[in-house]
């Protein structure tokens, strides 16, 4: 299967005609309330694709708890290192949707922001038999640093998705264990200080990026595609052309896409276009999770 190891949260969207200004009062045109998180995205993407995944993480034991656990469970996420913390709140994010589709988004961590390095024997357990483990840095970073050492020792792929980036940049510890990193646009700035805007500028980040000691970097370009560099190939896969309406989550789906594709054995290149197709789709419809596309859907796309 498939581990990840990342944040659970209950989202509360709503969408606007424009964001508000400070002091303003606006009416939304709809709200939702759905599963969202980086972790609970990206295993619920990856089970959408129909491959195994589990999830490791926390909750609370709140009403949200519930929610979100139900959520991941109907959807085929392995919940078994899904803990429950008394103590924390389940994680909850305030995200507003405007006309152009652009986010805005306030995260509370709550319980997946309450656990540190010692809790990796806790979590452990979801990298047996793991063939591939995706992580983000929506948990403390000790403990992001912590597993992505035992995936190591273990021999387990680690795929890092370095968002949000945190304000000192990531550890320089991790960068060696990450064997993908996949930063979209903003974060491949804040980590290189290149602003990606092509194929050269993105290139360039990536060998910044392989300098600190990762073997393959993936720079995420929204609109304007994808960009991967690994050590026996490196490319630029144009968008695919979809009418987009919400960009939330799409670079959960593509990660999703891309662990799904490697783990069946494709190569890079293959394996970035797959994922392109699967961060495309989710740019077609609303939410976080409930936007990860199927692999029908994704296999259409891919042949037209
Ligand atoms: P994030 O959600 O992390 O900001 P991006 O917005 O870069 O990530 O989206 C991830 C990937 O999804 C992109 O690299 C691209 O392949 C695909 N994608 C995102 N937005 C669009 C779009 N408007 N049209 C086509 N593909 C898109």
């Amino acid at each position: 299967h498939i581990a990840v190891i990342g944040s659970t949260n209950i989202d509360f969207v709503a969408h606007v005609e424009r964001f508000a200004q400070p002091g303003e009062t606006l009416h939304v045109h709809a709200s939702t309330t759905g599963l969202g998180g980086k972790g609970a995205n990206q295993a619920i993407a990856v089970a959408r694709l129909g491959q195994d995944v589990a999830l490791a993480g926390w909750t609370g034991t709140d009403m949200l708890a519930t929610m979100a656990r139900t959520t991941l469970q109907q959807a085929g996420v392995d919940t078994h290192c899904l803990m429950e913390d008394p103590a924390a709140d389940t994680g909850r994010a305030f995200i507003t949707i405007n006309h152009a589709g652009e986010n805005q988004i306030l995260v509370d961590g709550g319980a997946n922001m309450a656990h540190g390095a010692e809790a990796c024997p806790l979590l452990s357990p979801v990298l047996d038999h793991a063939t591939l483990v995706m992580m983000q840095m929506e948990m403390r970073h000790a403990l992001v640093l912590a597993m992505a050492r035992t995936a190591r020792e273990r021999g387990i792929p680690v795929m890092l998705d370095p968002a949000p980036v945190p304000a000192r940049g990531l550890p320089a510890e991790l960068y060696p264990l990450a064997d993908i990193i996949t930063p979209n646009e903003r974060e491949t700035r804040d980590l290189t200080g290149i602003e990606p805007t092509d194929e050269t500028t993105a290139l360039q980040a990536a060998q910044i990026l392989h300098a600190r000691g990762t073997r393959t970097a993936i720079i995420k370009l929204g609109h304007r595609g994808v960009v991967y560099s690994a050590p026996d190939a490196q490319g630029f896969v144009s968008p695919f052309r979809v009418r987009a309406i919400d960009t939330v989550a799409a670079g959960d789906c593509f990660n999703a896409g891309l662990a799904s594709a490697l783990a069946r054995g494709a190569a890079i290149g293959e394996a970035v276009r797959f994922a392109a197709a699967c961060g495309a789709l989710a740019t077609t419809r609303p939410g976080a999770a409930q936007a990860a596309p199927t692999m029908d859907e994704v296999a259409d796309l891919l042949d037209r």
